[in-house]
């Protein structure tokens, strides 16, 4: 697995290694952190290997499934690094798919709800191309994330890859990072801390939040079940939220005194999304179970911990 000392990356790793299977995480830590794979490292089965996958791989590992997962995340971390970005996104996929097509293994990549941009469409289906800023300041992941896409369905038709993609809607929950300017665990940390919540905008712009763990369970399906091959699913929880709602929820679960604070909104962010999994739900029997309010709770307590507070 590619970007497996990520957020998402390490809940997918310690899944797959309590099935038993043996997992080989690599990650430059760019975005991810030693400290999200620590509690599981030295159990039988898994191997951690600090590498940028832009260069290539350490090794020809005889693997039968890959995850590509690499790639910084959020708008805050793609805007730091929008040029590793953009190439982790291009060579390191393409190094992967390589890897993935000589041992004839199974292929998944990691793309995102991104690729629809500002959505003329809602709730978003598969079939839905996008409305993109092909070279605005998040095109480096957008228009990354499209092209991953796009190699991965040509080593598919061209070469048998036994590939499928997967777009994934805003996920949070425990180890997501404090400082990586998500909206759940930044609002989170500062409720907790007293500190006022930012919003961009009015805060009437929506999104659809899953929880790791449903998240998580939709990935392993899409990759192992039978007849996703040269497809693509949508994996979000479709309960919309406005960011407003999102706040007062927090702060209520929080208990906190904290105020909100409103910004002008960030270039070329989107008005709305919610993802239509009529798809994952037929095809892979999935559906997201945590709602949001169980999810945050999990998420808070979490942040208790990490913060101290
Ligand atoms: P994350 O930043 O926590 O994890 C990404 C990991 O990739 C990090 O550990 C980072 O160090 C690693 N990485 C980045 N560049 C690399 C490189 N060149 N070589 C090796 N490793 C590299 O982000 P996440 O939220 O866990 O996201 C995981 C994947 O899911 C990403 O591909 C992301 O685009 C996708 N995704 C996430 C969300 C979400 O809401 N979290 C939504 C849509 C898509
Ligand atoms: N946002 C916000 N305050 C924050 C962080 C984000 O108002 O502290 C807004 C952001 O402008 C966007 C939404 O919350 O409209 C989701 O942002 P995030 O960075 O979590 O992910 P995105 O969906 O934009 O990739």
């Amino acid at each position: 697995m590619s970007g497996g000392a990520g957020f998402i990356g390490s809940h997918l790793c310690e899944t797959l290694l309590g099935a038993g299977h043996q997992v080989i995480c690599v990650d430059n830590l760019l975005t991810g952190r030693r400290r999200n794979i620590e509690s599981f490292a030295s159990r039988p089965g898994f191997t951690f290997v600090q590498h940028d996958i832009i260069e290539g791989l350490p090794a020809d590992w005889p693997v039968d499934a890959v995850f590509n997962l690499a790639s910084p995340a959020s708008p805050v971390g793609y805007l730091a690094h929008p040029i590793e970005t953009a190439r982790v996104n291009a060579e390191g996929t393409y190094h992967l798919l390589c890897l993935a097509t000589r041992h004839s293994a199974r292929f998944l990549q990691a793309s995102t709800s991104e690729v629809y941009g500002e959505p003329e469409v809602h709730p978003q289906p598969e079939t839905y191309w996008g409305n993109v800023n092909p070279h605005g300041i998040r095109s480096c992941y957008d228009e990354g994330k499209r092209y991953a896409e796009s190699i991965t369905m040509d080593f598919h038709r061209l070469h048998g890859l036994d590939a499928r993609l997967i777009r994934i809607f805003n996920t949070y929950g425990p180890r997501s990072q404090a400082d990586d300017g998500r909206v759940v665990p930044n609002f989170i940390c500062r409720a907790l801390l007293g500190e006022a919540l930012p919003i961009y905008g009015d805060g009437t712009q929506t999104r659809s939040f899953c929880y790791v763990d449903d998240l998580v369970q939709g990935i392993l399906k899409a990759q192992f079940e039978e007849d996703t091959v040269g497809q693509v699913f949508n994996l979000g929880n479709p309960g919309e939220f406005t960011l407003l709602e999102l706040a007062e929820m927090v702060l209520e679960l929080t208990g906190s005194k904290s105020k909100i604070e409103f910004f002008p909104p960030r270039e070329d962010d989107p008005t709305r999304r919610r993802p239509d999994i009529t798809r994952a739900r037929t095809q892979l029997g999935w559906t997201p179970r945590v709602p949001l309010e169980e999810g945050l709770k999990s998420t808070i307590a979490w942040f208790r911990t990490e913060l101290k507070v």
